[in-house]
Order: C-alpha cells, then structure tokens, then sequence
C-alpha cells in the first residue's frame, strides 16, 4: 500500500473537462486558454532562437534581458523599481512559481490562509510542505474579502496570506484599500505573501490593477507572481516570474534550482524580444479582452443565465438557477457537456465548504468572435 502525501488529491477538474469536452465534441469553456494563436512575430521568434542555436540551458534566474523587460514593464505600469538580478526569477510556469515559493517558507505545522473559492494549486503545495490551509471565504455574490473573517482565521501558526487579484474563477479584483487593510492586520506579525497576479492585464472598464508591487509594506513580505502564458496567449509555454525581495528570492531560488534548475531558452529569447518590440501588447490587452467579455455577455442577454460581467480574467461566472435548481453545478456541467455541447467549470470545486444553494459555472471567453457566437447560441437554446 503506498501511504499518499496527497490522500485528499484527484484528478484536476480542468483535465476532466477539458477530457469530456474531446470526447463529446463539446466547444470547450472550461479550461482556460484560448483557442488563437498569440502574435507571430513572437511565434517566429521562437522558430528564429531555435535556428540561432539558443538551445542549452538558460541561466537558473532566468534569462538576464527577460528578467530587465519584466522589470522595466513593472517600472512603466506600476512606478515601481525592482532590481532584475536579484528579485526577478523566470519559471517554468506560475504554477512552479507558487510552488517553490511555498516550499521555500513554510515549515511543519505552519498555516497558510486561503480564500475560497481558491485556486486548486495552492493547496497540495502547502500540504507537501507540511502546512495546512486555514480556508476564508469571500462574501458570496461580488467575491470580495471579508477582513474580519480575515482577521478571526488568523493565528499565531499563521506564515503566509495567498492572494490572487484578479480572481480565478470570479474575476473579482483587490482594491488599493483591501492591501492597505491587509497591511495593518500583519503588521506586527512574521507573515509571508504569495499575491497570484498571473492575470494583472485582464481587468476591465478602465480600472487600474492594484498591484502588491505597489504596496511597499507588503512588497517587502511578498512573492508577487505572474504568468506569460496568459499575457501573451500562449499557456502552453508554461513561463512565469515571481518578483520578490533579494532575500526571499534566494530562498525561492534555492527551491526553484533542484525542482527544474530553468525555463526554456529559446522561448525566454523570444518574449524577452517581443517585449522589447511590443511594449503596447500589455496596454492593449484589457480592451482586447473586453471587446470578447462585451461580445460574449451581450449575447448571453438572449439567455436564461444571469449574470454580473465580470472585471477581471477572461472568465465569466453565469448563474443557472432559471434553468435548473435540481442539478448542483457539477452534475450542471456534466449536464450541459453532454447535451448541450459547452463545457464549463463548477465553481463548488474551488471551496473547501461549497455553499449549497449556489448555483454557478464558470466560462472561458479567450475564444475567437465565432467560438464565442456558438457557444452562446447553444447556451441560449436552453
Ligand atoms: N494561478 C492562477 C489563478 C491561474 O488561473 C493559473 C492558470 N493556469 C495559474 C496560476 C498558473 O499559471 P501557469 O500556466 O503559468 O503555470
Ligand atoms: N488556470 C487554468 C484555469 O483556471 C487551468 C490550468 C490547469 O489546467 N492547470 O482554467
């Protein structure tokens, strides 16, 4: 028998819709990634790198020109100096950067506190560290942070916050005054951040992210991390950073070097190039996605799913109680697969405690204007 340091831990939700969606033809909503290329000049980058023979190990930080791009663009967004030697670090994936990040502070019996609906790679990475997670829940309806649910959860086993803004599955965003509350509940306390920022970019109706970057008190404490994959349309490059300060990057380092030394070369060149040439991309990236979240919801309208447009992501949360009160959102999304055609996410997975009158699914609208259209004739025939 082999005694599981994972006992609670099965297949991931997004695998298995993603797998029922290829074996029922089913347009694909749920997993998020989009179903277009990211832009050719990055795409032909990567092929010119690969024929230039940049094709051996990068070095184990990352690539020295894409960690000075990743600086100068929190420079430009967020008015925030960071040194791109010692508190920039490429990674395999946001997935590896939360990971090592966890693995790098978090001892035996110490606690972590999550908020719910959370992110399902938080918590087996706690765990293996020898952690628990100590679950809050956001309010139920605009997701936002309870702070004296907050402050009530806190312990003096307390080592680390997660924050993910905007927020995956709800699209809901972090407020300048949420940190600054935050702040002051940790002040006195020995207290690590991970802020999961990996869709910073994706935010909506002219709001501005509000950045832990930009937050000295809690910058000074945190591992502030993001994605590339989503930012330039390409999560199957699975490249991330994790911007932290020189200490805790070389703790997170010392972790990052034995669990996959460093990213893949030659499509570090490449972004570390288009970033270069295209420092729009990231500036047009919230009109890019609203133009998909407006098409998408203005279609919805013909439907009997509710819902609020979301700020944030490029998910969209659809309430399905005008049409079926007898499934719960998992049977729902089993329901809507097979017979339907749309493949979607339940949001109960996401909680430690689902809230069983809620009646949610999430849906993935980085899709071209046509998948979009027939989805959303599928979803308004019901
Ligand atoms: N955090 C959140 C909230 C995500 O949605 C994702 C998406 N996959 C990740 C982390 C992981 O990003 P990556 O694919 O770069 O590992
Ligand atoms: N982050 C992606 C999502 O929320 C899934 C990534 C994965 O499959 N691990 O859909």
């Amino acid at each position: 028998m082999i005694r599981s340091k994972l006992p609670n831990v099965g297949t991931t939700i997004f695998t298995t819709m993603s797998q029922l969606a290829v074996q029922t033809g089913a347009l694909n909503l749920s997993q998020g990634f989009p179903d277009f290329n990211g832009p050719q000049a990055l795409l032909d980058a990567v092929g010119r790198h690969v024929a230039a023979g940049h094709n051996q190990y990068a070095p184990m930080t990352g690539l020295p020109a894409l960690r000075q791009q990743v600086a100068a663009k929190v420079a430009r967004l967020y008015g925030v100096q960071v040194d791109a030697d010692h508190e920039v670090t490429i990674t395999p994936g946001a997935t590896e950067a939360i990971f090592c990040a966890i693995q790098a502070v978090i001892q035996a019996g110490d606690e972590v506190i999550v908020f719910d609906p959370c992110y399902d790679s938080y918590e087996p990475a706690v765990e293996l560290a020898g952690g628990r997670c100590v679950h809050v829940q956001l309010s139920d309806g605009d997701f936002r942070i309870d702070w004296q649910a907050f402050s009530d959860a806190l312990s003096p086993r307390t080592r680390m916050v997660i924050l993910n803004s905007p927020h995956n599955p709800s699209g809901a965003l972090i407020t300048r005054e949420d940190l600054d509350q935050l702040a002051q509940l940790i002040a006195e306390r020995d207290i690590y951040l991970v802020s999961d920022e990996v869709y910073e970019h994706l935010i909506y109706d002219g709001v501005r992210h509000a950045s832990v970057l930009a937050h000295e008190q809690l910058a000074a404490r945190a591992f502030v991390i993001s994605s590339f994959g989503k930012t330039y349309h390409v999560t199957g490059w699975k490249t991330g950073y994790v911007i932290a300060p020189p200490a805790l990057s070389a703790e997170l380092r010392k972790v990052h070097q034995y669990v996959n030394f460093c990213g893949v070369t030659p499509l570090q060149c490449a972004l570390a190039d288009f970033m270069a040439e295209h420092p729009e991309h990231v500036e047009q990236l919230p009109g890019f996605y609203q133009a998909k979240r407006d098409l998408f919801c203005d279609l919805l309208q013909g439907s009997r799913f509710t819902f609020t447009r979301t700020p944030g992501t490029y998910f969209q949360l659809v309430d399905y109680s005008q049409i079926r009160t007898d499934l719960n959102d998992v049977d729902m999304a089993l329901w809507l697969t097979r017979e339907h055609g749309v493949a979607s996410i339940p949001v109960s997975v996401f909680y430690q405690r689902p809230i069983p009158e809620q009646r949610l699914l999430r849906l993935c609208f980085a899709k071209r204007e046509e998948t979009l259209r027939h989805a959303a004739e599928k979803l308004c025939a019901i």
